[in-house]
């Protein structure tokens, strides 16, 4: 089943590129919140790898298709790319020629791809950049990052951008093969959750929505999180899972993802020990394999029964070329190799005839 995830992300691509994102079927994680909520930060810390454009205001500013694909310790390729990230590399669709093992090189290419397909200015598009991790320290995931939600444009921005990007928003979440990761900082009250109230919308059983709770270590003093990650305030059906990620001075000082997981394992055991097993990053990171997993597998049959639609769509359209086609598979690629042989042959006696005239 695991080799099951990559065809998937593959046929993603495909679809996406031939613009019919709105009719992807196959499964996908989609991360939505306020814009600071930590969406950036949550993805981070799932790759384990700083390399998403971040700053004050809007950054992220087209979809980002990020496709995680595991590779082993021993993988030949990781060698040629020992440089900076021990071994891990970075290909983007539209340069697929070239492979990135500077992840700052990988931020400054989104930035820099963002700038061309919004022509230098504050709006937002919704072509999508699509970048492939290859790491042995990832499970094979596929993730959307979106503009956050925002109420007001800034300066230099179109008056409706709230509204393209819940459009935006809503184009990825209301397809029922994406699981939306709904980010809520935990500072803000969670009954006012823009993610949560997105989800909601297209998601009303809560049967694809998982809940994210980050900055536990921002909230006021003498308050935490117990009532909100165990779903006495807002009743979640998949799961509400809380995390402390990097703060901007964790990474100004440039402090690495792994002692930032240190710190996190330390800052649950110590504030939240009875619910420590149940929350951070590494739990968000099985959960999430889980689901999607799990996804695949209710989805499975339906796959199958739409290739099958194909397959019969084809043949009858196969049958009005050729009544005689037969049955069986072997047969059919026979007659189609034979037909194929014959048109070849005769193309290749007109060419010899016409050059012999
Ligand atoms: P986005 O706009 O939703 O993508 O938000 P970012 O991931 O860029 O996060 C916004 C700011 O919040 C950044 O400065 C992060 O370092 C900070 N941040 C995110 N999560 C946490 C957290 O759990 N704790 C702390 N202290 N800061 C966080
Ligand atoms: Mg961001």
């Amino acid at each position: 089943m695991e080799a099951f995830i990559p065809v998937v992300s593959g046929l993603q691509d495909v679809i996406t590129k031939i613009g019919q994102s709105h009719k992807v079927e196959f499964p996908q994680i989609v991360v939505i919140g306020s814009q600071s909520s930590g969406k950036s930060s949550v993805l981070e810390s799932v790759v384990k790898r700083d390399f998403l454009p971040r700053g004050n205001g809007m950054v992220t500013r087209a979809p980002l298709l990020l496709h995680l694909v595991n590779v082993p310790e021993n993988d030949p390729q990781r060698k040629e790319g020992t440089t900076m990230l021990d071994g891990d590399w970075a290909v983007f669709d539209h340069k697929e020629n070239q492979k990135y093992t500077n992840f700052d090189e990988v931020r400054k290419e989104i930035e820099n791809r963002t700038s061309q397909l919004t022509g230098n200015t504050k709006c937002i598009t919704d072509v999508p950049i699509i970048l492939r991790v290859f790491s042995h320290r990832v499970v094979d995931l596929s993730l959307v990052d979106l503009p956050g939600i925002i109420k007001v444009a800034v300066d230099g921005q179109p008056d409706d951008i709230d509204l393209q990007i819940e459009k935006l928003v809503h184009e990825y979440i209301r397809n029922p093969n994406s699981i939306i990761l709904a980010v809520t900082a935990a500072n803000v009250d969670v009954a006012t959750s823009d993610a949560l109230k997105y989800a909601k919308d297209v998601d009303p059983e809560g049967n694809r929505t998982l809940a994210v709770v980050t900055k536990l270590d921002l909230m006021d003093a003498g308050t935490n999180a117990n009532d909100m990650l165990t779903g006495k305030i807002i009743e979640v059906k998949l799961g509400i899972i809380g995390v402390k990620l990097r703060s901007q001075a964790d990474i100004l000082s440039h402090k690495s993802m792994e002692d930032c997981l240190k710190d996190e394992e330390k800052f649950l055991r110590r504030n939240y020990s009875l619910l420590a097993s149940k929350n951070g990053v590494k739990f968000l990171e099985t959960k999430l394999h889980e689901l999607l997993m799990n996804h695949i597998r209710d989805r499975l049959p339906q796959v199958k029964q739409n290739i099958n639609a194909m397959i019969s769509e084809i043949r009858h359209e196969l049958e009005v070329y050729d009544p005689a086609v037969p049955e069986d598979k072997n047969g059919l690629c026979l007659c189609i190799l034979e037909e194929y042989k014959k048109h070849f042959a005769e193309t290749i006696e007109g060419n010899i005839e016409t050059n012999e005239l």
